[in-house]
């Protein structure tokens, strides 16, 4: 993920959303002043002995915005561009994300500058082991509560856990979600996030009283959301003509068509473990290979961004044709502010990031009340439980919205940030 969006400051921008939105709420200055700040942050060195006998010396964050409704919640990314305002941006919109679905979390996030391409598997335990060490007194399963994000995997997660535990003298599987299964994790995350998208897919269309058979999506991006959505949506009878993914080897997005519809094992196939489909392949597959962009311009009624923030901005919201009516947002900001606006007055229906991608952090929830049970659920139990949670909340939003008769999007902020402040009106804290 980019550290800026449209060359404006993450967390600037996170704040400006956030601004507008206690403006309409009348939101009182106490909590206005203490929900556009973190509530803490950490930033820390954390030293290692690399390969080579050298030491380096690299910097890591924690970020909490906002506990008032449980622990905080978020991921940590290994990032070469990290920076403390990226953390501060995303920790926000984790306090937003979380109250939106209605759990009972806060939101946090974490970072290190690094770049795990560069690094060796060692190297990169030892950076989990120093992060841990620096913030182990002031995290765990009743404080705040990290996971996997940009860069960092299932692996990490369980040497981070190990090193809580050596510290505490204990077994705290709730200190970590997106641990591996077997190890505290929970059967259903890899698929969650993409089939929590097409949960709210799903009851747009019949909000909007179109029948998924009768549609047709395209979406950008083939990893680990956008995979898992296709899968679903195909299953509920949805045509895919369309996905994108990036080309390791001439560093180019390219965008594969069929238009009688994708074979997703096919493609599966022919992709590496990054998303990145095989070029050549895909052409004698009797793929068309169009340019990255092509996947908005598809004559199809949903557009599906699971990549890339920024995507649909100034420049590409024009190419958007007529016929598309619903966009989910599986990646997080992918719709630039401008563009958004454009969206808007076209009246078509965009299902928010904040909803619409928060099966990922609903399903990490699970996984923490497993732990904390010692007792694990069977895969269906997880995703009918997700599902219901997902469809709850997309309903709060959708009655929210057509009550007040607001966008998608700020009925999302708007219920997000009443529950968050409530909370901290209710605890007495403003
Ligand atoms: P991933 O790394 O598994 O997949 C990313 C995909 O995007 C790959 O197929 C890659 O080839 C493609 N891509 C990258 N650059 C591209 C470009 N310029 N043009 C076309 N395709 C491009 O990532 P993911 O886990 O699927 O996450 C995708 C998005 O969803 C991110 O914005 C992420 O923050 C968001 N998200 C993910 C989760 C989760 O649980 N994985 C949860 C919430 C939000």
């Amino acid at each position: 993920m980019a550290q800026t969006n449209g060359g404006h400051n993450a967390f600037a921008m996170a704040q400006a959303q956030f601004d507008r939105m206690a403006e309409q709420m009348e939101l009182d200055a106490g909590a206005r002043a203490l929900l556009r700040e973190a509530q803490r942050e950490y930033s820390f060195s954390i030293p290692v002995r690399m390969d080579d006998g050298s030491s380096q010396v690299f910097r890591g964050f924690r970020v909490q915005h906002n506990d008032a409704r449980g622990p905080s919640k978020g991921g940590i990314r290994f990032h070469p561009m990290e920076t403390l305002d990226t953390v501060r941006a995303l920790a926000m919109w984790m306090t937003w994300k979380c109250a939106v679905v209605d759990l009972p979390l806060g939101g946090g996030k974490g970072g290190v500058v690094c770049d795990p391409h560069h690094l060796s598997l060692r190297e990169q335990e030892q950076i989990c082991r120093g992060w841990v060490r620096q913030i182990a007194r002031n995290m765990g399963p009743l404080q705040d509560v990290p996971a996997p994000d940009v860069m960092t995997s299932p692996q990490h997660m369980l040497w981070m856990l190990d090193e809580f535990e050596a510290i505490h003298g204990a077994k705290l599987p709730g200190f970590i979600t997106g641990k591996p299964v077997g190890m505290g994790g929970s059967l259903g995350r890899k698929e969650a996030t993409g089939y929590g998208v097409v949960y709210t897919i799903r009851e747009t269309l019949k909000e909007l009283g179109i029948l998924t058979e009768a549609t047709r999506a395209s979406v950008q991006g083939f990893g680990n959301v956008a995979q898992h959505a296709i899968e679903l949506y195909q299953q509920l009878g949805g045509t895919v003509v369309c996905v994108s993914s990036w080309n390791q080897e001439d560093q180019r997005g390219y965008a594969f068509r069929k238009m009688d519809g994708i074979d997703l094992q096919e493609l599966l196939g022919i992709t590496n473990r990054f998303g990145g489909i095989d070029k050549a392949k895909a052409e004698a597959a009797g793929y068309d290979v169009l340019p990255g962009e092509a996947w908005l311009e598809q004559d199809v009624d949903i557009l599906l961004p699971a990549a890339l923030e920024n995507q649909i901005n100034a420049e590409t919201v024009g190419k958007i044709p007529p016929r598309v009516k619903v966009i989910a947002e599986g990646a997080n900001g992918p719709t630039t502010p401008e563009a958004d606006a454009v969206l808007h007055k076209r009246g078509v229906f965009v299902i928010p990031d904040l909803l619409a991608n928060a099966g990922g952090v609903t399903c990490s929830y699970f996984e923490q009340v497993q732990n904390n049970a010692n007792y694990y659920w069977l895969r269906d139990e997880v995703l009918e439980k997700l599902d219901l949670k997902m469809t709850q909340a997309f309903m709060g939003v959708s009655q929210v919205a057509t009550d007040q008769k607001l966008y998608m999007r700020d009925a999302t902020y708007l219920i997000a940030v009443d529950r968050v402040a409530r909370a901290c009106r209710d605890r007495g804290w403003v």
